[in-house]
């Protein structure tokens, strides 16, 4: 079996290469097959044979309780950290048994830091704003911290009863609304957190031409925590990407000692000269701005639960979840895993009209990932060329014109078509 391999930071992919993949509950089961079978295709199609990839499967979620008894057997850990890059399905989360949740689970384990979703629009796809085809972006939402690390504690517990007692004491916290009933939770976000995620948004548009990174936070009411992002940010970025950059810090400062047409002149020669431009918005008028001026926006690095709302709300105005991939990344060690963002849509499981695309454009973002540019592309023209032609599982085609509602199966077998 053909593992991938990484050496100072760059992947190396053998021409034959083992992917391990999570099957999935639910829907998961008629998904997964879904996309192997046309990534094989594509495969085939643009390599000629002197490429392929083994699919090997590993257990988790429901499927693994059955057979092993474990959720997530130690097993499956072990063989995504050996091959570096794999691709999973819809889990159940388990209730009660310890986990709260698989997949932040598998992120914690491997220290997938960056949750990449890339958010645009297929023509064909019908969608609520006016102008989908301005929606191009690409979420760098931190994985790892914030207040959704799940550092919590429940009101009225003697833990939180000591909490509370240590910051009104110790730290003369008196802005507690009502101490004896509140539940409290913390929300670490540090330096090398936000800086490795924002370096890794920059890296991201550089190798991929794109015209700016935006910081989205909200530093104006948490200061040292989503403030903190903010400044570290374009600190980092001033420091390590030099000349690569104009930042709107940078523009400020020019602002502040040589007046605002300056500072314009050097924001528009940073333009024309294709440096990448660095700048920040607040969470609400940064929702707001994807409304009515997406165009403005191309790389997003944002701090986990705000990234957690923006990718559903980017997802919805180009067609819903059924279509949004994902990927979870260390950039620095090059574990991956590429994934459908939906769950396991138990109420449709099981009736072959789930739509397959989220985990497809899954395995799309992987063989970008793997360098495999052709083999994505053509998926990609296949699927747009699908959806131009009114052809669609039921949750797309109940809304464009003239439709032809597939199944699942049927939809596959017209991609593979149509590559
Ligand atoms: P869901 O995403 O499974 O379903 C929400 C709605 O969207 C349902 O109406 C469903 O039919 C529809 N839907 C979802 N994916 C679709 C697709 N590909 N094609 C067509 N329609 C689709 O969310 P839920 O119902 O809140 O959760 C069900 C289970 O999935 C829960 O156990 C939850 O914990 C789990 N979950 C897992 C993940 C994951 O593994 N990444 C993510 C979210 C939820």
């Amino acid at each position: 079996m053909a593992k991938l391999k990484i050496n100072n930071g760059k992947l190396s992919v053998p021409d034959c290469v083992t992917i391990p993949y999570i099957e999935g509950d639910g829907v998961g089961m008629e998904i997964t097959p879904v996309a192997q079978a046309v990534i094989d295709a594509a495969i085939k199609k643009c390599y000629d044979g002197y490429r392929s990839i083994e699919w090997l499967e590993v257990l988790a979620g429901e499927k693994a309780f059955n057979k092993t008894g474990s959720w997530l057997p130690d097993e499956t850990m072990d063989t995504f950290r050996e091959y570096l890059v794999g691709i999973k399905g819809p889990l159940t989360t388990p209730v009660g048994g310890g986990i709260r949740s698989l997949n932040v689970a598998l992120r914690q384990e491997l220290d997938l830091f960056v949750c990449l979703r890339p958010v645009r629009w297929f023509k064909g796809v019908v969608s609520p704003i006016k102008e989908p085809q301005k929606v191009n972006m690409y979420i760098f939402r931190e994985n790892t911290e914030d207040i959704y690390a799940g550092i919590e504690w429940l009101q009225g517990t003697p833990e939180v009863k000591k909490l509370l007692h240590f910051l009104q004491t110790e730290m003369n916290v008196k802005k507690i609304r009502f101490p004896e009933t509140s539940s409290l939770g913390v929300k670490p976000v540090s330096i090398e957190g936000s800086e490795r995620l924002v370096r890794a948004a920059i890296e991201y548009a550089i190798a991929h031409h794109l015209p700016s990174v935006t910081l989205v936070h909200k530093g104006n009411i948490m200061k040292f925590t989503e403030g903190g992002f903010k400044l570290w940010g374009y600190t980092m970025a001033e420091r390590e990407f030099g000349d690569q950059i104009f930042s709107m810090m940078q523009y400020e400062r020019i602002k502040r000692e040589s007046g605002e047409s300056v500072a314009e002149k050097a924001l528009l020669d940073a333009k024309k000269k294709g440096k990448i431009i660095i700048k920040d918005v607040i969470a609400d008028a940064f929702l707001q701005n994807t409304l009515l001026i997406p165009e403005e926006y191309s790389v997003i690095a944002t701090l986990n639960l705000n990234g957690d709302y923006i990718s559903d709300q980017l997802a919805a105005m180009v067609g819903g979840i059924g279509i949004a991939p994902g990927a979870n990344i260390n950039y620095i060690t090059g574990h991956a895993i590429f994934e459908a963002t939906h769950g396991t849509a138990p109420n449709i499981a099981g009736k072959n009209k789930v739509n397959p695309s989220s985990i497809l454009l899954s395995g799309v973002m992987m063989l970008e990932y793997l360098g495999w540019q052709e083999a994505a592309d053509c998926i990609v023209n296949a699927l747009e060329y699908t959806f131009e032609t009114h052809t669609a599982t039921a949750d797309l085609a109940r809304f464009m014109s003239n439709s032809t509602i597939l199944t699942t199966t049927e939809f596959k077998d017209r991609l593979i078509e149509n590559l």
